[in-house]
């Protein structure tokens, strides 16, 4: 179904931050399959599991003790200050999750009609309930009626939250990005998530991450939540989990981390040997290679040279970003930059219309920063002196 506009290229290959197309042409890709490929393409450690584990075991159901699920978790938990993991296939399930968890939660207190807190650009998810948690139209539009329960605040606005607080007795949780990713790489200011954290405790509220963008040690820390020394009630993971391989878990703590038993919620396919196993050495590589903290050195590199090619000049509006997650915002409809950069040998996006967006994978090496900046700023630069296109289509 055509669900997406697909660009007019087939990548056949790929190794490190390069991807091939069928005609051979190589491409730097600074999107890692949407902060999915961390680690880049092929990464060796990934396909020796990959191939290991398929010739053992693939699947045995939830129905039986999966020693490589327990692992994981313990990985996970340890890493995260967390004290429970359940695991599925990809972020919407990992938010829909979270989002039983918080209606259980408020339920076990007695409250009928609970509420949670979401935000204005936010994105979730494509299921009935996580997309009626987006805070976007375009992702609703069509899908009516939505799934009841949830309460809207712009982003990055602590009045707006203790307002709602105050009219809305029936909120029980609040759920957002530490970062907006498909909003337009939004970065609150730096207290924000540390005050909604103390509005929770002060409430009873869960403090529910969705870090399914911002995790995996994308913005510098494993979780963009240990940037603010904070530690939430609930967070769900998925894209850079298992470097391609379909794998989400959404972590809890506490009362949360203890309302799902069994009967309340499953999955099939769910944290599988397989899925478990690629997932665990992802973390066991980014850990050991110390990719968070190389990511945050990337990130300062790129976000510092952006700065100084792009900062000030007629048609940008802002370059932002934390780690390996960057944004270029410009003054219009940016959409034509992307088949631009494809014929340049680059893969970017553009989110929310008028941000370039850029993910590189983690393992991005200095030269390789260095072709992006110099290519993309050049790349920017001329479309921004380009005679205006009204027919950009959105992205
Ligand atoms: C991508 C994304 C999701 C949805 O993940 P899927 O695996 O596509 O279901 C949810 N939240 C955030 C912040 C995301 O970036």
């Amino acid at each position: 179904m055509a669900t997406y506009n697909r660009l007019p290229v087939t990548f056949t290959r790929g190794e490190g931050v390069w991807l091939w197309d069928t005609a051979g042409k190589r491409y730097l890709d600074a999107l890692s399959g949407i902060a999915v490929c961390g680690l880049g393409h092929a990464h060796p450690a990934v396909q020796e599991t990959l191939c290991e584990q398929a010739g053992n075991l693939i699947h045995t159901s939830n129905l039986y003790r999966i020693g490589a699920q327990e692992t994981l978790g313990e990985t996970l938990i340890t890493l995260s200050g967390m004290d429970k993991a359940f695991f599925c296939n990809s972020g919407a399930e990992a938010n829909e999750a979270a989002i039983k968890i918080a209606r259980l939660y408020a339920h076990n207190q007695g409250i009928k009609d609970p509420a949670i807190l979401v935000t204005e650009s936010s994105f979730h998810g494509r299921t009935l309930a996580t997309l009626s948690a987006t805070g976007s139209r375009k992702v609703q539009a069509g899908f009516e009626p939505l799934v009841q329960g949830f309460v809207r605040v712009p982003y990055d606005d602590l009045e707006a939250v203790e307002t709602a607080a105050a009219n809305r007795p029936n909120i029980t949780a609040i759920l957002l990005e530490p970062i907006q990713g498909e909003g337009g790489i939004n970065i609150p200011a730096r207290d924000y998530l540390n005050r909604l954290r103390e509005l929770c405790d002060r409430r009873g509220w869960l403090f529910m991450l969705d870090e399914i963008q911002t995790g995996m040690g994308r913005t510098g820390h494993l979780f963009s939540f240990q940037g603010n020394g904070i530690q939430p009630d609930v967070v769900t993971l998925a894209k850079g989990l298992g470097n391609g391989f379909p794998i989400g878990a959404c972590l809890a703590r506490g009362e949360a981390a203890r309302v799902l038993g069994p009967g309340t919620h499953g999955t099939t396919f769910g944290g599988s040997p397989l899925a478990c196993r690629v997932a665990q050495t992802v973390i066991e590589t980014l850990q050991h290679k110390r990719l968070a903290d190389h990511a945050s050195r990337m990130g300062d590199f790129l976000l510092a040279g952006f700065q100084q090619t792009l900062g000030g000049i007629e048609g940008v509006a802002e370059v932002r970003g934390r780690g390996l997650m960057i944004g270029i915002e410009l003054d219009r409809p940016s959409g034509d930059l992307v088949p631009q950069a494809l014929e340049a040998g680059l893969l970017i996006n553009v989110t929310a219309e008028r941000v370039v967006r850029l993910l590189p994978p983690l393992i991005i090496e200095r030269a390789e920063a260095d072709l992006l900046l110099r290519e993309l700023s050049l790349l920017i630069k001329r479309f921004l002196q380009a005679p205006a296109d009204s027919t950009t289509p959105e992205s």
